[in-house]
């Protein structure tokens, strides 16, 4: 017979006790996290809320992650012998950041539990093997061609047509690592940037907009998915989550499933964002996969009955999701290095305003496109929170 995994009904007495008893869940659990960003800081966070001892492994010292766990290792992700001893002092590993190399992972396979598994990592950090596992796996997403290093790109592009995003296999997020060809006139730019590259080449997609999913899958195959988030991104970094999505009943539905396909079909232990394109005719396809927490899910933090953090951390400890409600419309402001261009940010009125939450990463130096904090702005509508929201923005940028 076939196993139907179990989900908690949202209202039910079972799923308010797994919010509630948050406090003493982990207790006598270390987990681990590769990755000292502000994705493992605040995995940390949770995991100390839920009384467990967090432990992290980043090749850079005082690491934002670093600054609120139990104990850092500074090393790199190659050094064997100081993963495996990080690993064996660990319950479970997770990894908060994409580009960790996957042969160190293979070599602690048995040390300890990783989850997700090294395969889901190896698969979403390679544009290549990530388009591959889409089309393989029947998922909705843009055409695409594939040049290997040192091949025909010019003739890549000619296949897939104009407009087209040209972008590395490798190490890609965040827009880095890619470039668009609107026109013939953007291609001398596009074949000398790339030369020698492994590339994918995207067909362009005009969207309507673009949305995203956090999902949780624990090791039973139990599923919960995120209210979806409709995506603002500007100059390719995300600029502003809206929550609900302003989208229809179904494409929501249509984002929900494909999350939890995703998941269930790499056979997810952990949380992942799953980001898609909305087309102007409704449909949802794939564009990446990222096996960690999400940026655009932040708006769990301070408008959700359980953050994505904290359901990563029951995901990878095998306790039983919480479904997922959404408490108040919200509105997730990405506060960037740029901020700080004209002297510290007027952090005050920004907290004096009501319905924003802060949070601060604690990084030291505030870099142009560096990711320093958030906020969360909660309002009664949508519409209302994303006046607000770029109100408050204008405000903290002097503008
Ligand atoms: P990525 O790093 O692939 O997530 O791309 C960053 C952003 O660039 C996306 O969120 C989109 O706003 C834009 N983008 C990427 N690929 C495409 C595409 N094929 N068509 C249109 N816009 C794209």
């Amino acid at each position: 017979m076939e196993k139907i995994p179990h989900r908690p009904d949202p209202e039910s007495p079972e799923n308010e006790a797994a919010v509630n008893g948050a406090q003493a869940t982990l207790q006598g659990i270390t987990v681990g996290v590769l990755g000292g960003g502000q994705l493992g800081r605040m995995l940390a966070q949770a995991v100390k809320r839920m009384g467990g001892r967090m432990h992290v492994f980043e090749p850079q010292a005082k690491c934002p992650a670093g600054a609120v766990a139990d104990r850092e290792v500074n090393a790199p992700y190659e050094d064997i012998a100081a993963l495996s001893a990080f690993a064996r002092d660990c319950d479970v590993v997770t990894y908060e950041f994409e580009n960790i190399p996957t042969a160190p992972l293979r070599a602690i396979e048995g040390l300890t539990k990783l989850r997700p598994h090294w395969g889901v990592l190896e698969t979403a950090q390679n544009r290549s093997r990530e388009k591959n596992w889409l089309r393989k796996n029947g998922l909705a997403h843009a055409r695409f061609a594939e040049v290997a290093a040192g091949g025909d790109l010019a003739g890549g592009i000619r296949e897939v047509g104009i407009p087209c995003v040209v972008k590395t296999a490798d190490f890609g997020y965040d827009g880095k690592g890619q470039l668009k060809v609107m026109n013939e006139t953007d291609l001398p730019a596009v074949l000398a940037r790339f030369v020698g590259q492994a590339v994918v080449i995207e067909q362009f997609v005009d969207f309507a907009c673009e949305v995203s999913a956090v999902v949780a899958r624990t090791a039973t195959g139990e599923t919960a998915v995120f209210p979806v988030a409709e995506n603002i991104h500007t100059n390719h970094i995300l600029d502003f989550s809206i929550i609900p999505a302003r989208v229809s009943p179904g494409v929501v539905a249509a984002a929900v499933s494909t999350a939890r396909t995703v998941a269930d079909k790499l056979d997810l232990i952990g949380v992942m964002g799953v980001e898609m394109f909305v087309t102007r005719g409704g449909e949802v396809l794939v564009n990446e996969l990222a096996p960690r927490t999400h940026n655009s899910g932040h708006y769990t933090m301070d408008a959700c009955n359980i953050s994505q953090f904290e359901q990563q951390a029951r995901a990878i400890c095998d306790l039983p999701l919480v479904q997922p409600t959404l408490k108040s419309p919200v509105v997730m402001v990405n506060i960037l290095g740029d901020a700080w261009t004209g002297g510290d940010p007027d952090w005050a009125t920004l907290k004096a305003r009501p319905g924003v939450h802060l949070h601060l990463y604690g990084k030291a130096e505030a870099r142009p496109g560096r990711k320093m904090g958030h906020f969360n702005l909660l309002a009664h509508t949508v519409e209302e929170a994303l006046i607000q929201a770029k109100q408050a923005k204008a405000g903290l940028l002097r503008i």
